[in-house]
């Protein structure tokens, strides 16, 4: 099996101000250790609202942590009002952003071919997307979850094919587990995780083998070993756990026991 580095990644969603952001990432630096987070094992990154990018990068240079953002658009800079290209992001030190998080499926229009242009975009630009898939719990009580899935990477599969090895992390989220406290049992998130990644391969992606696929969900330090323990889990996107510096770096930890338990 491909070597796949963990990879915990935070999503603050639109939480914080320049205090809370300032004391949040100065809390990780700490818990993360001099020279690379958590001894190297294990890959971070943090996502704060487009504002508190650029404090973010000031307050994490030189600590490892990767900074990302949670939007972006499909577009190349031009008449867009409102909207922020992939090449901003990456002149504010971003790496990394997520794109198709549900909550931009649901409350804000994205569609399976929205989702996919930004993917797109933001590889062509040089950031590492984050592409979030996941079932509603009325699509999983209709038996739709694989169905759903299916027609998610579909989209994106495109993309994912043409770009190197690695270059596009994965992140399963089954809606109904987000920010509820319910999270998906290691059983249902690996069976998950490992449809994805066959129809990923199905679908010509090459590299399957080499994509980072993180489970998303109500992860918090209690469950987050468990989680990753499973064999297609490589880490985690958190979202409500992510703006405790202390729970975010126990969750970080908790990639690096199971990556250590699983070599
Ligand atoms: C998320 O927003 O991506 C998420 C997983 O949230 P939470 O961890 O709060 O469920």
């Amino acid at each position: 099996m491909a070597h796949r580095k963990p990879l915990v990644a935070g999503n603050w969603k639109m939480n914080g101000s320049r205090d809370t952001a300032t004391a949040l990432l100065a809390g990780l630096r700490e818990r993360a250790g001099a020279g690379a987070p958590f001894g190297g094992r294990v890959d971070c990154l943090v996502c704060p609202p487009y504002p508190y990018l650029d404090l973010a990068r000031a307050t994490l240079e030189g600590s490892g942590v990767a900074l990302g953002a949670q939007n972006v658009a499909s577009q190349r800079p031009g008449a867009f009002t409102g909207e922020v290209d992939a090449g901003m992001l990456l002149d504010f030190g971003c790496s990394h952003v997520i794109v198709g998080h549900s909550e931009r499926r649901a409350l804000f229009g994205e569609t399976d071919e929205i989702v996919a242009a930004k993917v797109a975009r933001a590889l062509e630009a040089g950031l590492t997307p984050v592409a979030c898939v996941g079932e509603t719990l009325a699509e999983r009580e209709a038996g739709q979850t694989e169905a759903v899935l299916a027609r998610q990477l579909a989209a994106l599969v495109p993309a994912i094919a043409a770009a190197a090895a690695g270059a596009v992390i994965v992140a399963y989220e089954p809606v109904w587990a987000i920010g509820t406290g319910e999270t998906a049992s290691p059983e249902i998130a690996q069976q998950a995780h490992s449809f994805i990644r066959t129809r990923l391969s199905a679908g010509g992606v090459a590299s399957a083998a080499a994509v980072r696929l993180l489970y998303g969900g109500s992860v918090k330090p209690d469950n987050a070993l468990t989680l990753f323990s499973q064999p297609y889990i490589d880490g985690g996107l958190i979202g409500g756990a992510s703006l405790v510096a202390g729970d975010f770096a126990s969750i970080c930890e908790a990639a690096v026991s199971a990556a250590q338990g699983s070599a």
